[in-house]
């Protein structure tokens, strides 16, 4: 994996294919046979029939390391939030190929430092504090100032629950001259470290649960934001200056086909809203690029909550990190086909 930094002055949107190892059961049934062979650090092959290639920023195998992914997607996208602009970071892939891995591991273990299996999301914060301490220390004269708040929330068939006051049901969406588009009485808590943030993390993964488990469904069919707003304030020449920044880090619902045939009534609900929010995201995503090539096309923020929600953080000079996850197993192969293609078109 490079970790060039000049790559993101030229592109706003970045992909990475992350391929989880064979378990032990996979390896039981199958042996070591993989439906994937990567031939590069940017180049992966499909291997079913026929063959097909294809080009990402970033192929990392099972082999890299929880720290190394920080470092080409999560690293870059703090400083892009210190500079003041927008990042928004997706886990995409089925149930199973590594998203929450990838965006959490292991968040208790995460409570102590270096540790090995620790997700994106600790990382983040960890080197986001770090880098506002820095500020602080270098920037006294201009007696800087930073306000860290979060949110959690969930998005389950085209409807807002806060993960962090699961009795805040069906949130609605607002858009302000002044505020841009924000979830109407969402909670914010201000943290102030790494510490703080993964508290709160804990405590919407466990109320993520609940809700699951009370709707009798499973929490991969619906979307999770974790959303910090970096605020920030100094004198420079007698001159108040603010500068404010959103971090969005999302573990998407499982993008395994949801089947709508056979399904009626809430079922059939799920499944097309599944779709139809993953197909839009896409489409968004596939349009940014486009523009960023010079081609403009409408773009259909509006046309699933998710993108809606994240409209102010798509686009301009917002980066946006996809981290598709695929699962090398045989039985897998039709889903990470159809991963690779989904995160190929966001290119
Ligand atoms: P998802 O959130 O996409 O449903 P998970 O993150 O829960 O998938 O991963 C499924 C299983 O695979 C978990 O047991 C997880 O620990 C394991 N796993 C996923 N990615 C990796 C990886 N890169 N290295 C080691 N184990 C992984
Ligand atoms: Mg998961």
């Amino acid at each position: 994996l490079s970790e060039d930094p000049s790559f993101w002055k030229e592109h706003n949107v970045q992909v990475i294919i992350r391929l989880r190892p064979l378990s032990s059961s996979e390896i039981s049934v199958q042996g070591h046979s993989k439906c994937v062979r990567q031939e590069s650090c940017q180049t992966i092959t499909w291997t079913g029939h026929p063959e097909s290639r294809f080009t990402f920023d970033h192929v990392a195998d099972e082999t890299v390391s929880q720290e190394k992914i920080f470092k080409v997607s999560g690293l870059p996208m703090v400083d892009n939030c210190m500079g003041g602009y927008n990042s928004c970071m997706f886990a995409y892939g089925q149930t199973g190929s590594g998203k929450t891995h990838t965006m959490l591991g292991d968040i208790e273990e995460g409570t102590r430092r270096h540790s090995v299996n620790c997700g994106m999301t600790p990382r983040v914060f960890e080197y986001l504090f770090s880098r506002i301490q820095k500020e602080k220390e270098v920037r006294k004269d201009e007696k800087i100032k930073f306000t860290c708040k979060c949110s959690f929330l969930e998005i389950y068939n085209e409807q807002i629950l806060d993960l962090l006051d699961p009795s805040s049901t069906n949130l609605q969406i607002r858009e302000d001259v002044k505020k841009g588009v924000y979830v109407e009485n969402l909670k914010e808590i201000e943290v102030a470290s790494a510490r703080d943030v993964l508290q709160q993390l804990i405590q919407g993964a466990a109320n993520r649960k609940v809700a699951a488990t009370n709707m009798n469904r499973a929490s991969s069919r619906s979307h999770s934001v974790f959303t910090c707003i970096i605020e920030s304030k100094w004198e420079s020449q007698g001159v108040i200056h603010h500068r404010f920044a959103r971090l969005h880090l999302v573990d998407l619902a499982g993008s395994e086909r949801q089947k709508s045939s056979g399904a009626e009534g809430e079922r059939l609900k799920e499944a097309t809203n599944i779709n139809k929010s993953l197909s839009t995201l896409g489409l968004v995503i596939m349009n940014l690029v486009s523009i960023s090539n010079g081609k403009a096309h409408h773009v259909p923020y509006r046309d699933s909550k998710l993108t809606f929600l994240l409209q102010d953080s798509l686009g301009g000079n917002s980066k946006t990190i996809i981290i598709a996850n695929i699962s090398p197993s045989l039985c897998c192969s039709l889903e990470t086909l159809s991963t690779l293609k989904f995160a190929q078109r966001a290119k």
